[in-house]
C-alpha cells in the first residue's frame, strides 16, 4: 500500500539547562493511505513532540535535528515556512486534545472556518458560507445555519471538538493528526468522536495519524500503531496483534493497566515508577526500571529495534535472544 507519510530516523532535542536533550530518538514509521495509524504511550514518551516535529511547529526550544519526514513526494524537513504555511491546513492538518487552545473565542464559528477556506480555497462571499454550512453539517452538527453566529464558548466540549474537525477536514487534506483528540470529552462523547473521525476518513479518502494514551482508543480506531516509550519506538505492528499478542513488555504494561470487560470489578494493574526524562536515560533498556522481565543485559545496552515476524517490530533483548540462542 502506498505510503502518504515516511518518518526515518526523526530525532528532535530540546535545548535544556546543560545543552540539548534528545526528547524523540530515531523513529520510524510510515503512515498509509487511508489508514489510521496510531502513536501509544504515556505522556512524556515524545509521542505530541513527534507529531508537531512532522509539521515544524515546534516551540522556539526544541529542533529536528536528524531524520527524513517524507509526506508523499515531498521532503517535509527541506521545506521552508513558506512552503510548510501551504502544507499545514491544507495538505496536513491538526486537531488536539483542548479545543479550546486552537479555536479563537472572538471569532465567531462561522468566520473561524471561513477564514481557512478563503485563505487556502481562494474563495468568496456566499460560496465561503454555504462550505461552512456544510462542513458543519457534515461534522454532525445540528442547526449548523444557527451556530455560523455562535461564539466558541456557547459549545460544549464534544461540540467545539466537532468544530475543530469541520476546521481541520475544510480543505480536504491527506493526512489529518490527531492529538490526545477524545481525552478531554465523556466517554459516550469520545465513542461519537472517533466513530466521526473514521466516518469522515473512510468518505474524504484521508489518512488519520492518531496520537493517544489510551489502548481502548487503538482498539477502536487504529489500523496499525506505534508503541512509543522515553522518545524511542519499542514496538510496531497492526492493532489486533498489538492487543492480542503484545511483544514488548511495556505494551503489556499498557495492556494490563486499561480496563477492559474482562477487568470489571478486579483491581487494575498499574506500571510501577514513571517514564524516565532525557538526562536520565542510562546506557541500557530505558524501560529497565519499571520491567518486571529485565535481566543482566537490559542494564548494558540499548537494545535493537528488530522485526521478529513479517509486521512486528520490537524493541527487546528478551527477543534478540530468542532468535540468537544468546
Ligand atoms: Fe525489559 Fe530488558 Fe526487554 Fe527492556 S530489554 S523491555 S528491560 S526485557
Ligand atoms: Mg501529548
Amino acid at each position: 500500500m502506498e505510503n502518504v507519510l515516511e518518518v526515518k530516523e526523526l530525532t528532535t532535542q530540546f535545548k535544556g539547562k546543560v545543552g540539548y536533550l534528545t526528547v524523540v530518538d530515531k523513529v520510524d514509521f510510515t503512515v498509509r493511505k487511508g489508514e489510521v495509524m496510531g502513536i501509544v504511550g504515556e505522556s512524556g514518551c515524545g509521542k505530541s513532540v513527534t507529531s508537531l516535529s512532522i509539521l515544524q511547529l515546534l516551540d522556539k526550544k526544541g529542533k529536528v535535528s536528524g531524520g527524513e519526514i517524507r509526506f508523499k513526494d515531498i521532503d517535509l524537513l527541506k521545506q521552508g515556512e513558506k512552503e510548510l504555511r501551504k502544507i499545514r491546513g491544507k495538505e496536513i492538518s491538526m486537531i488536539f486534545q483542548d479545543p479550546m487552545t486552537s479555536l479563537n473565542p472572538v471569532l465567531t464559528i462561522g468566520k473561524q472556518i471561513g477564514e481557512i477556506i478563503v485563505k487556502h480555497e481562494k474563495q468568496k462571499g456566499s460560496n465561503v458560507k454555504s462550505k461552512v454550512v456544510e462542513l458543519l453539517q457534515l461534522v454532525g452538527i445540528p442547526r449548523a445555519n444557527e451556530l455560523f453566529h455562535e461564539y466558541p464558548h456557547r459549545l460544549s466540549g464534544g461540540m467545539k471538538q466537532r468544530v475543530m474537525i469541520a476546521m481541520a477536514i475544510a480543505c480536504n487534506p491527506s493526512l489529518l493528526i490527531a492529538d490526545e483528540p477524545t481525552t478531554a470529552l465523556d466517554v459516550t462523547i469520545q465513542a461519537q468522536i472517533l466513530d466521526l473521525l473514521r466516518s469522515l476518513k473512510d468518505d474524504m479518502d484521508m489518512s488519520i495519524l492518531l496520537i493517544t494514551h489510551d489502548l481502548g482508543v487503538v482498539a477502536e480506531i487504529c489500523d496499525r500503531v506505534v508503541v512509543m516509550y522515553a522518545g524511542q519506538v519499542v514496538e510496531t505492528t497492526d492493532s489486533r496483534t498489538l492487543l492480542r499478542n503484545p511483544r514488548h513488555p511495556y505494551t503489556t504494561g499498557l495492556i494490563e493497566s486499561t480496563p477492559q470487560q474482562s477487568t470489571i470489578g478486579k483491581r487494575l494493574k498499574s506500571i510501577p515508577g514513571q517514564v524516565p526524562t532525557p538526562d536520565e536515560y542510562g546506557m541500557g533498556c530505558r524501560f529497565a526500571d519499571r520491567c518486571p522481565k529485565a535481566m543482566e543485559i537490559c542494564n548494558h545496552g540499548v537494545p535493537p529495534l528488530l522485526m521478529i515476524d513479517e509486521n512486528t517490530s520490537c524493541r527487546c533483548w528478551l527477543y534478540k535472544e530468542e532468535e540468537h540462542g544468546v
